[in-house]
């Protein structure tokens, strides 16, 4: 049964399966005045900020968030960046500095660098990558504030060389109201932080207003209205990916230790919603595995939201052996794959769809969460069968340059020609004759 199991996951783990709560019907009832739909909600809101700009703008910061904002307050003032800043745990700035360098150090290294080649005489090809000229980033702020998001997304960004970079969070204690997240953009030298969250925010920056110019891609994560306004803006703007709950698939075997992948279960299911699989061909490790997950339980801080999150989006699988965990691994496509079996590596290889793969015992995702350089911005909800996650080649685009000289385009002429009439594409014909 258990490809069903997965297969019900999945069905669950979509973005549109991110159920909003009571609470968040209430307000749509309450700012709307009928219960539609997450998906019409966002229509709407797209749709008024289209047409009115910041009114409706500023209309919604103070409907769905309760933040009385008008044209000047709705971006952060550098002073304010700046106190902030002042008044940040030193501590915490070191450890933004540093975990900064390593996403840098990474990104740097992957970066797309222009290719030349001249595969005949007198013929010139280029691949050329330019840097995108206006991005924005969404930080969420919603339930818990991350200025992990902030370095992931900010940072790839600067290495790929993009001229301006605005920030929205909502205006909440955990978004643009944060300390964390004001300092943690101000060390990174973000100077365009906007007090705005949710689909207004996404529709903002994609079709621009008077206080709010447009950017030419909006990238980061956020809850469903977030996911949601983002694929309805895409093609006014490029977006990264429409993240759903995360998810994490662990492949284990005799060899792991129980209560390190009881506690690598937890760290995912604690996002609620967040699943968390553990594949297993031992029956001892799934056994030790459930023990150890009861016990960590009864002490987590968490428990409260991670035990409903593990009971709804939650498996443990036993499966024949290591090649029907890589089979269903591969189906499942998730986000994150932590592998904690004899020969990791080689499993690891052999899977083809997974966003991020943590290799070995000693490798939490929460090393990539939060530090390793990877972003920890990642495909979900099994689309990470043809999506990667963000990275600093997300933040360039390329173009190629094509150069012949005399000789090139006579070696080439009578092949473009004959094409171009069997398309009948006469004019086509007649650029490359006339130059014979
Ligand atoms: P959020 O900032 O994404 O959303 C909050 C906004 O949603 C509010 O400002 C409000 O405008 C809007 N909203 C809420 N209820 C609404 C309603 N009924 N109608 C219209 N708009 C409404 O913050 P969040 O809610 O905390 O969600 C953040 C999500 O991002 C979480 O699921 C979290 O796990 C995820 N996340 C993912 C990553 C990653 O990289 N994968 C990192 C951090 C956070």
């Amino acid at each position: 049964a258990a490809p069903a199991i997965l297969d019900q996951l999945r069905a669950k783990l979509s973005p549109a399966g991110d159920v909003v709560s009571p609470k968040g019907r209430e307000l749509t009832q309450k700012v709307f005045g009928e219960p539609l739909a997450p998906a019409a909600v966002v229509d709407r809101i797209c749709n008024d900020i289209q047409r009115d700009g910041d009114t409706a703008l500023l209309r919604y910061c103070q409907a769905l968030d309760g933040a009385d904002l008008d044209a000047a307050s709705l971006r952060v003032p550098a002073a304010e960046l700046q106190q902030a800043h002042a008044a940040a745990d030193p501590e915490f700035l070191q450890c933004i500095r540093r975990i900064a360098e390593n996403i840098r150090t990474f990104q740097s290294a992957i970066l797309h660098q222009d290719v030349t080649i001249t595969p005949k005489p007198g013929v010139n090809l280029t691949q050329r990558y330019v840097p995108l000229r206006r991005i924005g980033v969404c930080v969420p702020g919603g339930a818990a504030a991350y200025p992990s998001t902030v370095l992931m997304t900010v940072v790839p960004a600067q290495v790929a060389g993009v001229g301006e970079i605005a920030v929205v969070a909502p205006p909440t204690k955990f978004g643009s109201y944060n300390n964390d997240i004001l300092a943690t953009c101000h060390e990174l030298g973000v100077t365009e932080v906007y007090r705005m969250g949710g689909a207004q925010a996404v529709a903002a920056m994609a079709f621009g207003t008077d206080t709010v110019p447009a950017v030419d891609k909006i990238v980061g994560p956020g809850n469903l209205f977030v996911a949601l306004a983002k694929k309805q803006v895409y093609g006014d703007v490029d977006i990264d990916s429409i993240a759903g709950p995360s998810e994490v698939i662990v492949i284990a075997d005799e060899t792991a230790n129980p209560a390190h992948v009881a506690a690598d279960l937890l760290s995912q299911a604690e996002h609620s919603p967040g699943s968390a699989i553990l594949i297993s061909w031992s029956q001892s490790l799934l056994d030790a595995t459930l023990a150890a997950l009861g016990e960590q339980l009864a002490t987590l801080e968490r428990s409260d939201l991670t035990l409903p999150s593990l009971e709804a989006y939650g498996a443990l699988i036993l499966v024949d052996d290591r090649e029907q965990a890589r089979q269903m691994t591969d189906a499942f496509a998730p986000e994150h794959l932590h592998i904690q079996c004899e020969s990791a590596r080689q499993l690891a290889t052999s899977i083809r769809n997974a966003g991020a793969t943590f290799i070995g015992n000693h490798t939490p995702v929460a090393l990539g969460d939060y530090a390793a350089g990877p972003s920890h911005v990642l495909p979900t909800s099994g689309t990470a069968r043809w999506a990667a996650g963000l990275s600093s080649n997300d933040f360039v685009r390329s173009g190629s340059m094509i150069e012949f000289d005399q000789t090139g385009l006579e070696n080439i002429a009578d092949d473009v020609e004959l094409l171009a009439t069997k398309e009948g594409l006469t004019a086509h014909r007649r650029s490359i004759s006339i130059r014979r």
